[in-house]
């Protein structure tokens, strides 16, 4: 039997993430909790269900056929689609996954997150987007969660792209053995590694895990010739002081030879109605997105350190003010 792997989407025509128009392939499964994740919905690497409040018209269809009793009865409309609500419609400690609800829900709140796919039924996928990427410069990113999750899986998807001479991205959070990552390098052209924090206490408190592996293999990663564009995604009260741009750029610094640019991202609370259908009340859906223009000073930091630096990492960054050493 064909291996298979859960993929929580396939989106096209991307431009944020590696140069020219990609598609992008999210695995799931992470083996991070990073607490501004923007893409909750690809940490856990099983199905999950999804609730689209704003479509449940309380019909009531779902809690009938719930061998569970995971579903609480239904409530007004209103009260229901009424943004911040706590009200939660299942009882996700109780459920099994058995997707009966979904089957019986006509009105598409329910829905189901994680596809299994085969390497060749995602390679197929993203052959479609080829004429895309022929005057780009685009390709394949291999996203997640955590694409290292899965380490054969992703290392046979690599190949096939590189076999079909596809242009190919690893996004990672580098959380993995060296062996693991090593794997896949000769298959990648471009690495998006991230980087949280340089502070291993303070990385561990809000990602769930220390940092002394991620930055073990970034030292390793800048040995190879794969190139590598670094990712921060700057969090309010997480990693948005002087104090770690400093430590930061110094660090990065080390490795400018192999790093291409340096992307800083600005955090936005675009994703909370993902939490929210996941039934997670997440803490920072009140926090205001970051104005893309504050981030232009940390910027200059990293550019004074000879690294090319971006705010938004756009792959078509034309405004880039690039390092000139
Ligand atoms: S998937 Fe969960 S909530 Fe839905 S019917 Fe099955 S047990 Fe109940
Ligand atoms: S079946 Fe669908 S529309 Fe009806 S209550 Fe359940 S989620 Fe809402």
């Amino acid at each position: 039997m064909k291996q298979e792997v859960l993929v929580s989407d396939i989106q096209k025509f991307a431009v944020n993430d590696g140069p020219g128009i990609r598609t992008l392939v999210f695995l799931k499964g992470c083996p991070m909790r990073c607490a501004w994740c923007h893409n909750p919905e690809t940490q856990a690497p099983f199905p999950e269900i999804y609730w689209k409040f704003r479509l449940c018209v309380q019909c009531g269809a779902c809690m009938d056929v719930c061998p569970k009793n995971a579903i609480l009865p239904p409530i007004s409309p209103k009260d229901a689609q009424s943004e911040g609500s706590a009200y939660h419609k299942i009882l996700r400690d109780k459920c099994d996954r058995c997707l009966a609800c979904v089957e019986a829900c006509r009105y598409d709140a329910l829905t189901v997150v994680g596809k299994s796919m085969t390497a060749d039924e995602i390679i197929d996928e993203v052959e479609k987007d080829r004429p895309f990427y022929k005057n780009s410069g685009g390709g394949l990113t291999l996203s997640g969660g955590e694409p290292t999750c899965h380490p054969d899986f992703a290392a046979q998807i690599l190949q096939a792209a590189k076999q079909r001479g596809i242009h190919t991205c690893l996004d990672t959070n580098g959380f993995c053995e060296w062996d693991v990552l090593e794997k896949m390098l000769e298959n990648v052209d471009l690495a998006l590694f991230d980087l949280k924090h340089t502070d291993a206490a303070i990385h561990k408190q809000h990602t769930g895990v220390g940092n002394e592996k991620i930055l073990e293999n970034l030292a390793r990663l800048s040995e190879t010739d794969v190139d590598i564009w670094i990712r921060i995604p700057v969090v309010p009260g997480f990693n948005d002081s002087k104090a770690f741009h400093t430590h930061a750029a110094e660090f990065l610094s080390r490795f400018k030879n192999q790093i291409s640019r340096v992307d800083l991202l600005p955090f936005h609370n675009w994703c909370q109605d993902k939490y929210g259908w996941l039934g997670i009340d997440w803490p920072l859906k009140d926090t205001e997105a970051t104005d893309p223009s504050f981030l232009e000073i940390p910027a200059d930091m990293y550019r004074e350190k000879g690294l090319a630096a971006t705010v938004g990492g756009s792959g078509f960054e034309k405004t880039a003010k690039w390092a000139s050493g």
